[in-house]
């Protein structure tokens, strides 16, 4: 049991930002307000992500930890409206490193909580915590010592732990972020709201408050598939694509045909070298496209590639044109 964890956390946890992900977005699906990320060593000596959702009730702890036990699969494989479904990451990451979940759901009188080092799992102690989830992820790989090596170091990790926060706190306007090293804080988005604003203004907190000035809006449908975000002016370019959020029917995801089509856009107005600055938002019918490509999930596959590359490429010429530039 403890050898397949290994190998489905081989598949799903690449490094200390794939832990990052996986524990955000736990506590996305459990209705957080406020998810707090707290790091040291680049993620390899500990991760803990806390969060105010709705919490794991005591006796159902154990199965948390267990192989293939989510409270979150629907029979419809497409109607995928959390963000994971398949049971696969907490078992996974406690097979390689120590982890400790405590939590508390809003009725119960006290927390509890459970750890797994190295796959081998506890039995349910009483803590204190108030309500919501605490997971405690300490010596990341330290079961193996093989995929350790593969590290890059501290900041690369730290860098990629920053990107994956941003990436989703785009997503979650309404949720508060706050991103911390051992000994201060590194990110700090306030909650704004699910609003046209509120989502602009939390671009702002990611991308930085220039942005807004420097992008134009747009929004385009095509055939049932609605596009919508900001793009930067062509002025407003960076030497690297690392500022390219994109999102399919809300979930973040890192796609070459979306990354391919924003090139072809700016084809005519930037240098082969530069890269737009873009916060994109796809929505389309879920049956039309599989974001479960791989466990990681951040690929996506489209029914119709040329209507989403012909969405985009037409929508941010359409828009950089009518702006004049
Ligand atoms: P999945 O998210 O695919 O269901 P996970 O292994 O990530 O699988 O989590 C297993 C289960 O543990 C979840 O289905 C959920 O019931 C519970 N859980 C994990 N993290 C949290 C959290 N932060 N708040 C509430 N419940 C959680
Ligand atoms: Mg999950």
């Amino acid at each position: 049991e403890t050898m397949i964890n290994q190998i489905a956390a081989g598949e799903v946890i690449e490094r200390p930002a794939s832990v990052v992900k996986e524990l955000v977005e736990n506590a996305l699906d459990a209705g957080a307000g406020r998810v707090e990320v707290a790091t040291a060593g680049g993620g390899l000596n500990l991760i803990r992500v806390s969060d105010d959702g709705s919490g794991i009730p005591q006796p159902e702890l154990e199965l948390a930890i267990s192989r293939h036990c989510t409270s979150k699969l629907t029979d419809d494989i497409h109607d995928i409206r959390s963000l994971g479904f398949r049971g696969e990451a907490l078992p996974s990451i406690g097979s390689v490193s120590r982890l400790t979940i405590r939590s508390r759901t809003a009725n119960a009188d006290s927390a509890a909580e459970i750890s797994i080092d190295g796959g081998s799992v506890s039995s349910v102690r009483p803590a204190a915590a108030n309500r919501g989830t605490s997971v405690e992820v300490r010596d990341l790989f330290f079961a193996t010592p093989a995929r350790l090596k593969f590290m890059k170091g501290e900041r690369a990790e730290a860098t990629a732990i920053g990107d994956v926060v941003k990436r989703i706190a785009i997503a979650f306007p309404a949720v508060r972020f706050t991103l911390s090293g051992p000994d201060r804080t590194t990110m700090e988005l306030p909650a704004t709201d699910d609003t046209p604003e509120g989502r602009l203004a939390r671009v702002a907190q990611v991308m930085g408050k220039e942005f807004p000035q420097n992008s134009i809006a747009i929004d385009a449908v095509r055939e049932g598939v609605q596009l919508s975000g900001h793009v930067s002016i062509p002025s407003y370019s960076r030497a690297n694509a690392l500022q390219q959020y994109a999102y399919v029917n809300g979930r973040p995801v890192r796609d070459k045909l979306i990354a391919s089509a924003i090139r072809g856009a700016y084809a005519d107005v930037l240098p082969r070298d530069r890269h737009a600055v873009t916060v994109l938002f796809l929505t389309l019918d879920p049956a039309t496209v599989d974001v479960n490509v791989h466990p990681a999930k951040a690929d996506v596959r489209f029914r119709d590639p040329g209507l989403v590359r012909g969405l985009i490429v037409g929508a941010i010429r359409e828009a950089l044109a009518k702006a004049g530039l």
